[in-house]
């Protein structure tokens, strides 16, 4: 059992740098959480607070409803992975990993059996008389994670583990990790500002930026429901367009008015748009919800725009196709490689699923549907 609960918890460095500013978070037992965001927003400080190796300013850090605030962090049972590895180069694979046992006086005979227990999922049984230096950086950082495995811990905690590895490596890591955690199951907190790495491993994904919790919820919630611009624009690849327009009225259908083209409100937003009548608004709508005429299956109704083509990068399963309007505005569309699109094409059709659109306040930026 492993419940992690953050209460207004809060981080001021010295010299008044705010790091993290009231982060409500509750872990539950079992679950694999991501906390994701750009550099600086305050991610690997959290994580440390958990871990016990930074003071938290204000707030309360709870473990199994335990307030563990004055803990050192050897009496969390928690252990840390850490991005560069952290391991001793004069110690084999073997000693790497049975390091932490031995320091907490584990019977020879137990080290041993966690030891080669874990060298088994990981694939490293082969080199455990095997120095670090001796090693691939993908071996390296399976010795660390199987550093944390052996001591059994109640949480995992991970940070940026496998941002040293060379993108494909990082991509058989990643399904690893997620293979070892179905396996033991143990909570685990894992830190990102891979956006794709928190849509494919967490149960949870925890979006931070600038001190501040943006926004909690599984992949797909956050993918499909973003509460603002800046979680919209982040969860995704190539990120969401964003244009900005004016909401209005015609004879009660609202309208998004471009200038150049006009885009109809689907009926069930209808509501929340209303009162955003005449007031500028920023569209919002993903690259794989924009289609080419030839493509598209539903019906024509006040859903397209005419849009210059000016690069296409073609990446065999997929085109990114980057729009550009004759009155300035851009765009990023995916389409199917069976469309045939060229740079320098004018005046194509574009259709926007709007149905799967949303709209944002311009001023808070947060999302109105
Ligand atoms: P990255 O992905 O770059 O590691 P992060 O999201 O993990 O970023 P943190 O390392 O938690 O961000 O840092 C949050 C803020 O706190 C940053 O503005 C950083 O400069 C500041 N900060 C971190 N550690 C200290 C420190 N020891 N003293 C003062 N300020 C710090």
């Amino acid at each position: 059992m492993a419940h992690v609960v953050l209460k207004n918890v809060s981080k001021v460095y010295e010299g008044n740098v705010v790091a993290v500013q009231d982060v409500n978070l509750e872990i539950n037992d079992k679950e694999f959480v991501v906390l994701v965001g750009p550099s600086g927003c305050g991610k690997t400080t959290t994580l440390r607070m958990i871990a016990g190796l930074e003071e938290i300013t204000t707030g309360e850090i709870m473990i199994d409803g335990v307030v563990v605030n004055n803990k050192p962090p050897k009496d969390r049972d928690i252990a840390m992975v850490f991005q560069n590895y952290a391991l001793y180069p004069h110690m084999t694979v073997a000693d790497n990993m049975a390091f932490g046992l031995k320091l907490r006086h584990f019977p020879p005979e137990e080290i041993k059996k966690r030891v080669n227990e874990a060298a088994q999922i990981l694939g490293l049984t082969e080199y455990l008389n095997r120095k670090p230096k001796a090693l691939s950086g993908g071996q390296r950082q399976r010795v660390a994670i199987g550093r944390a495995i052996v001591r059994k811990p109640k949480v995992y905690l991970f940070d940026e583990p496998l941002s040293n590895l060379d993108a494909k490596l990082r991509v058989q890591m990643r399904a690893e990790l997620i293979k070892i955690h179905a396996r033991m199951k143990t909570t685990s907190v894992y830190v990102t500002h891979d956006q794709i790495e928190a849509m494919t491993m967490g149960d949870k994904i925890v979006v931070m930026n600038n001190k501040l919790v943006q926004q909690i919820g599984t992949p797909l919630e956050v993918y499909n429901n973003p509460v603002n611009k800046f979680v919209a624009g982040f969860i995704g690849s190539p990120p969401m367009n964003f244009l900005d327009c004016t909401v209005k009225d015609s004879n009660g259908a609202l309208w998004l008015d471009f200038n150049e083209f006009q885009l109809k409100i689907p009926s069930q937003f209808a509501d929340k748009a209303r009162s955003y009548v005449g007031r500028e608004v920023t569209f919002g709508v993903r690259p794989e919800d924009i289609y080419d005429r030839s493509m598209y299956q539903g019906s024509i109704d006040s859903n397209t725009a005419l849009a210059n083509v000016e690069i296409v990068e073609r990446l065999g399963a997929e085109e990114f196709v980057y729009f550009a309007t004759n009155g300035g505005y851009s765009f990023i569309a995916k389409y199917d490689p069976q469309v045939n699109v060229h740079m320098g094409d004018t005046n194509r059709e574009v259709i926007f699923d709007l149905n799967r659109s949303h709209l944002f306040d311009k001023e808070t930026e947060m999302a109105i549907y």
